[in-house]
């Protein structure tokens, strides 16, 4: 453990807090450069934040790939979508599957049937209904790696451009692949071997 308390300003101790965050969930790598020099020792270590040289705006606080995350509040949410846990899922409609994440510690029923609810709300994921979890697994860690990995591996299937309408706005559902399924719990089997 490294005493960070000392290290942070007041302001930085305000920030932390504000977030959600806690000091001992930050590690100190001033001096050390880059993020390629730190990167590996601190995800080892098991940190996910850093304090490490000043960012252009002044800034300390970065994430282990060295985002600022005081420019840019967003790679908290990207950081920790990346490295926790949760749920990773195939869900099924027709001739598609969607494999997806839920950043929820609790793989419980009530947290799987209510994406499935939303899955098939307002015209449905992909512009289909008809959506049905078949498959999910608890992910203790790097949940966004583990999908991102299994994405991968299914890329020749990928549906491309199937944009659809939701909540009024238009998106393209960047999860959808058609392809079987087997194929697609092999690709996330694949992807935890591989990731975990
Ligand atoms: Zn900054």
């Amino acid at each position: 453990m490294s005493n960070t308390t000392n290290i942070l300003t007041t302001e930085e101790k305000a920030f932390i807090k504000a977030q959600g965050l806690d000091t001992s969930d930050f590690i100190d790598v001033r001096g050390m450069g880059g993020p390629k020099n730190y990167h590996d020792m601190v995800k080892a270590k098991g940190y996910m934040y850093v304090i490490s040289n000043y960012c252009t705006q002044g800034h300390r606080l970065k994430t282990r790939s060295g985002r600022c995350i005081i420019c840019d509040t967003r790679n908290i949410a990207f950081q920790k979508r990346d490295s926790i846990g949760g749920t990773i899922y195939i869900a099924i409609s027709g001739k598609y599957c969607k494999v997806g994440i839920i950043d929820n510690k609790r793989n419980s029923q009530d947290v799987l049937s209510h994406r499935e609810f939303q899955m098939n709300s307002e015209g449905g994921y992909g512009g289909r209904e008809g959506w049905k979890m078949i498959k999910s697994w608890n992910v203790e860690r790097d949940l966004g790696k583990v999908e991102r990995e299994a994405h991968r591996l299914l890329a020749k299937y990928k549906v491309d451009g199937k944009s659809y309408m939701y909540s009024y706005e238009r998106r393209n559902a960047q999860e959808l692949f058609e392809c079987s399924i087997q194929e697609a719990l092999d690709a996330v089997k694949q992807a935890m071997k591989t990731t975990l």
